[in-house]
């Protein structure tokens, strides 16, 4: 059974007397940043020269200093950059000015569990990872609520590591809804399997092959895009509401049927097999090591495959149909339609 957490199992007061910096302010950092300041704690802003995040941090009224002198004056270094900048970021910028004694806390375990980064003795390394995307993770803290976390020691230094790392977990709001313990190897594989062969990959490329089914049939893009995307998220919620069963419970007695005797003929054992395959390669690096190989090579291979998956059919069909839907709520964050950038 995992071990959970939540506030009363945290003191605050540990992050709260440190300097902490967050080098990074995009999706993760702010939501990170503003928490923390939110919940006393003194937080200044990392970021490179000529950031396009700076304006956003500075409006919110946080401290930004270039990343060299917000690690210096700092005992807590939050790492919140893209995952393939960090190492160059750590190695360049961060390492060479770490105090000592200073502790380093992750959102994700990719670049410890994978060896990119590989901090001196001295230091507590530490993860919390929130369980969802940045900006519901300032939203639900300034509506009063949190996202759940999971936190992670690799390495500690100073003997109260897990005790700094709750300390963070509860100043981000994490602890409001519940931590519960892991390592950077579970969280860093388990991560990358659910983005890769259900959340993300699994889920885009069942939307993409059903809308293909149903057009290349003759049936009406527009009629495909409404069953087989629009539709996904009123299932989904149901699943998040009370697991697959509630979402059988809600739709028909015809469409739970067919679930049954369709879903494995479509998802069949195969699938499985190639999950396994996929899992392995997250095991063993190969992911890794492909993604960092292409980014340091300025991602010809992830350009490509992005801007192929934005000429889908499914994407103009989206564009044109999302207009009549009053009641889908604009975009988050800083997502432009039909820029995935
Ligand atoms: P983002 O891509 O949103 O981070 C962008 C920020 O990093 C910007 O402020 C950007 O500033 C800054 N940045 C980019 N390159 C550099 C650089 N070379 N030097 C300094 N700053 C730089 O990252 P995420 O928030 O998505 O991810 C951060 C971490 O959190 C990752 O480890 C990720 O795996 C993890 N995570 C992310 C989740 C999410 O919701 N996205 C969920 C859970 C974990 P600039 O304006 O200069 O480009
Ligand atoms: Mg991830
Ligand atoms: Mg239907």
């Amino acid at each position: 059974m995992a071990e959970l957490f939540y506030d009363d199992d945290a003191d605050l007061s540990l992050i709260a007397g440190k300097k902490v910096a967050v080098i990074g302010y995009g999706s993760q950092g702010h939501a990170h940043a503003l928490n923390l300041r939110d919940s006393g704690v003194d937080v200044t802003v990392g970021l490179r020269e000529g950031s396009s995040s700076r304006v956003k941090a500075e409006n919110e009224g946080l401290k930004v200093l270039p990343v060299v002198e917000a690690v210096q004056g700092a005992d807590v270094v939050v790492i919140l950059a893209p995952d393939q900048v960090q190492r160059h970021l750590y190695r360049d910028e961060i390492a060479p000015n770490l105090k000592d004694g200073a502790a380093l806390v992750f959102g994700h375990g990719f670049n410890i569990r994978f060896g990119y980064i590989t901090p001196e003795a001295g230091h507590d390394v530490v993860m919390v990872a929130p369980k969802g995307p940045g900006h519901i993770v300032r939203r639900e803290y300034a509506d009063g609520r949190g996202v759940p976390v999971i936190v992670a020691v690799e390495q500690d230094a100073s003997g109260s590591a897990w005790e700094l790392a709750l300390s963070y977990a509860k100043g981000i709001g994490g602890l409001r809804a519940g931590g519960i313990k892991t390592t950077f190897t579970e969280e860093t594989e388990t991560d990358l399997f659910g983005e890769q062969a259900v959340l993300c990959g699994g889920a885009s490329q069942l939307v993409q092959y059903g809308f293909e089914t149903l057009t290349e049939a003759g049936y009406q893009p527009e009629v495909a895009y409404f069953e087989v995307l629009h539709e996904l998220k009123l299932i989904v919620d149901l699943m998040v509401e009370g697991g697959i069963a509630k979402q059988r419970w809600s739709v028909s007695d015809t469409a739970e049927y067919g679930d049954y005797v369709s879903g494995p003929r479509v998802i069949d054992p195969s699938v499985k097999e190639n999950m396994k395959a996929v899992l392995a390669d997250i095991q063993n690096g190969a992911f890794a090591k492909r993604f960092i190989d292409d980014q340091d090579a300025g991602a010809p291979e992830f350009q490509e495959l992005r801007a192929k998956g934005e000429a889908h059919p499914i994407e103009s069909t989206g564009r044109e149909l999302r207009k009549m839907f009053a009641w889908v709520k604009p975009t988050e964050g800083d997502y432009v339609e039909g820029s995935a950038a």
